[in-house]
C-alpha cells in the first residue's frame, strides 16, 4: 500500500497554491461573492498553466494527465473558495464526458477549444419538477427537418451563465420511453437564440452562479447531439464516478480552508487576556474538525484512485459524496461557532465559506440520495 503522492503531483499542488494565491487572493474572492460576477481572469489562468489541458489526451490539446491530478488541483482551489472551484471542474467532468461519449470529429472541435480556455462547459439536467427524481425531465428535443427543436425549463444549472459558456443539456428525446432509454445530450451555446438564462439569488457560489433556464424553440443541429440518439443516461453513468470524485476534491478543500481560517483565528483572538485557541474547548472542537477533515480526505483519495483504475467504484465514491459533504458542512458550522460574531458577520470570510458549505449535501444529488444508492448496494430494497 502506498499512500504517498509523486513529486509531479506535489509540485503540481504546489503550482495550484500558487497560482491561487496570486489570482485569487482574499480581496478578489470576496469582490466576486459580493458583486455576484463570474472570476474570468481565474478561468483564464487556470488555462494558461494549463489546468484544464491536464486531464485530457495530448491530442486533442490535452496534457496527458490523470484523474488523480484533476482532483488536487480541485482540491487546491477549493481551499481558497468552493465557489471559484465550480469553475473548474465542471468543466473538466463535462469535457470528459465528451471524451468518453463524443464522436471524434466532436473531440477534435470542442476539446481543443475547452483546454485553451475559449469556451466552458456546464451541465444542466435538473428541473423544477424534476431534481432527485430525474424521471420526470419534460424538457423535450424533438427532430424537426435537419435540427432539433429545444422546449421546456431546466434550473439550478451552475455556471450555465459564465462567458462563452455551452451548456451539456440533457433532454427527453422519446418522450414516451423511460428517461433511461428516452434521454439524449445535447451541447448548446448559452447564447442560442431562444435560450433565456436568469441567474438565481442563491444563499452561496455566488460568484460562478447558479441559473434557471428557458427553452422557447431553440434550435441546434445535429451534429451537437452527444454520444447518440437516447443515449443520454449511458453519457450521465459513465460520468457519474468522476462528477463525485471532483465534487468531493471540492468539499475536502474547502472543508480545509475553512479549518486554516478558523485555526489562525484561534490562535490571534484573545478573550481574558490569551487566546481563544487555548481554551480546551476550542482546542478539542478544531482538532476533532481536523480529525474528520482528515477521514473524508483519505475516504476521497481511496475512492478518487479507485475510479482513476477504471474499476467499478460506485459505492467508495458514493460513501465519499456522502461523508465530505457532510463533514464540510458540519465543520463550516464549527468553524462559525470558533470566529464567534465574526463569524456570523458577512464582513468576514466565515459567512461566506458557511453559505458555500451548505450546497454541498444538496447538489450533485444530495445526502439522502446518496444514502439510498448505498444502501440499494447493501441488498436493501430502499423506495
Ligand atoms: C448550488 C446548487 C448547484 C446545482 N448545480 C446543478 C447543476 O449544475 N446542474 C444540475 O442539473 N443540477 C444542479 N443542481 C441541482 C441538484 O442536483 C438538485 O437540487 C438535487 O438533485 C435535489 O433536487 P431538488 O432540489 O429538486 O430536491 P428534491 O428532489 O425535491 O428533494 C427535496 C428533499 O427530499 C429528499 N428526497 C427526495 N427524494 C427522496 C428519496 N427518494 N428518498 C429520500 N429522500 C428524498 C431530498 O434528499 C431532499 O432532502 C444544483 C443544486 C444546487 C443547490
Amino acid at each position: 500500500m502506498d499512500f504517498a503522492f509523486s513529486e509531479e503531483q506535489n509540485l503540481l499542488r504546489e503550482s495550484v497554491r500558487k497560482l491561487m494565491q496570486k489570482h485569487a487572493p482574499p480581496e478578489y474572492v470576496r469582490k466576486h461573492d459580493r458583486e455576484r460576477t463570474y472570476p474570468e481572469d481565474l478561468y483564464q489562468a487556470f488555462a494558461a498553466a494549463g489546468l484544464l489541458a491536464l486531464p485530457f489526451p495530448e491530442e486533442y490539446g490535452g496534457a496527458g494527465g490523470t484523474l488523480l491530478d484533476m482532483t488536487i488541483v480541485a482540491e487546491e482551489i477549493a481551499r481558497t473558495s468552493a465557489d471559484l472551484v465550480m469553475a473548474y471542474t465542471g468543466n473538466i467532468f463535462c469535457g470528459l464526458n465528451l471524451l468518453r461519449k463524443g464522436s471524434d470529429e466532436q473531440k477534435r472541435y470542442w476539446l481543443p477549444k475547452l483546454t485553451a480556455g475559449e469556451i466552458k462547459i456546464s451541465i444542466s439536467m435538473s428541473e423544477p419538477d424534476a431534481g432527485s427524481d430525474i424521471g420526470a425531465m419534460r424538457t423535450t428535443a424533438m427532430r424537426d427537418g435537419n435540427q432539433w427543436v429545444i422546449n421546456g425549463q431546466k434550473i439550478w444549472a451552475s455556471t450555465a451563465g459564465a462567458p462563452n459558456n455551452v451548456i451539456s443539456l440533457y433532454v427527453k428525446t422519446d418522450p414516451k420511453a423511460h428517461y433511461r432509454q428516452g434521454m439524449s445530450l445535447f451541447l448548446v451555446d448559452n447564447n442560442t437564440p431562444g435560450l433565456t438564462l436568469r441567474k438565481l439569488d442563491m444563499l452561496g457560489r455566488r460568484a460562478t452562479g447558479t441559473y434557471e433556464l428557458v427553452f422557447d424553440n431553440v434550435r441546434v443541429t445535429p451534429d451537437r447531439l452527444i454520444g447518440g440518439e437516447n443515449k443520454g443516461w449511458d453519457v450521465v453513468m459513465s460520468g457519474l464516478a468522476v462528477e463525485r470524485a471532483a465534487s468531493c476534491a471540492g468539499n475536502v478543500g474547502a472543508a480545509q480552508g475553512v479549518i486554516d481560517l478558523a485555526t489562525q483565528y484561534a490562535k490571534d483572538r484573545k478573550q481574558f487576556g490569551r487566546p481563544i485557541g487555548t481554551n480546551q474547548a476550542i482546542a478539542h472542537l478544531l482538532a476533532d474538525m481536523a480529525t474528520e477533515v482528515e477521514a473524508a480526505r483519505t475516504l476521497m483519495w481511496r475512492a478518487a484512485w479507485l475510479v482513476s483504475t477504471g474499476k467499478d467504484a460506485l459505492r467508495e465514491i458514493t460513501m465519499a459524496k456522502l461523508f465530505t459533504s457532510e463533514t464540510y458542512v458540519k465543520v463550516a458550522n464549527q468553524g462559525m461557532q470558533v470566529l464567534g460574531g465574526f463569524g456570523y458577520c458577512e464582513e468576514f470570510d466565515m459567512a461566506r465559506l458557511y453559505r458555500d458549505a451548505r450546497a454541498s449535501t444538496i447538489a450533485a444529488g444530495t445526502s439522502q440520495i446518496q444514502r439510498n444508492l448505498i444502501a440499494n448496494l447493501m441488498g436493501l430494497k430502499v423506495q
